[in-house]
């Protein structure tokens, strides 16, 4: 028997990076606390990207993936989720944009837009970034129709440079 859909909800897309370490293990291992939890469903998650650093250039390149999933809670509380894994894999807050072990951003959150102090939905820097542009486009399927043409524009606009495929669909093994 199929199992019954636990979750159902607003469907969030997640940035993930990472350029220390055991990058692609932090990239899965998010992926997978983030499946297991019973208010998150993965919907899909992009191909995995090797990705130059922008902003601030001496640092490492970074692994870089988006996942979709469907989860039923609120926006500040999943930020929470994906800080709290963030610390799992051991991330320190030393340089803005500098290196790190594991970071996660919450770029969409369905159609919904919000602006706290800790939380700004969508993210204010995702439509200038060809490393989380690309892979979003990957699951194009699932994003707001409302949002793919900006998506798209964007894309557009910064194309597709310093941005490869090292592995594509199916490279987490997470269902
Ligand atoms: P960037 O935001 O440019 O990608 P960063 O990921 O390096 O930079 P962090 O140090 O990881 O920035 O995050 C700093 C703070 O940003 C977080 O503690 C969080 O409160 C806040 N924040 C605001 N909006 C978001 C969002 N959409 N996703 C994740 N964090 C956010
Ligand atoms: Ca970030
Ligand atoms: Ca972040």
């Amino acid at each position: 028997m199929e199992p019954f859909p636990s979750v159902s909800g607003i469907r969030a897309f997640i940035g993930l990076g990472a350029n220390l370490g055991e990058r692609e293990a932090a990239l899965r291992g998010a992926l997978s606390m983030l499946a297991k939890r019973p208010d998150v469903r993965m919907v899909a998650y992009s191909g995995l990207y090797e990705t130059e650093p922008v902003g601030y250039r001496e640092q490492p390149r970074f692994l870089n993936a988006v996942a979709c999933v469907e989860t039923t809670l609120e926006p500040e509380p999943l930020l929470d989720v994906l800080l709290a894994i963030e610390r799992a894999f051991g991330r320190q807050r030393i340089v803005r944009w500098g290196p790190r072990t594991l970071d996660l951003d919450l770029l969409l959150y369905g159609e919904r837009r919000v602006q706290s102090e800790r939380l700004t939905v969508p993210h204010p820097r995702l439509f200038e970034r060809a490393f989380v542009l690309v892979p979003l486009m990957e699951l194009q399927t699932w994003l707001p129709a409302s949002v793919l043409p900006s998506v798209r524009r964007a894309l557009a606009a910064t194309g597709t440079d310093g941005v490869a495929m090292r592995k594509g669909a199916g490279w987490a093994n997470i269902g």
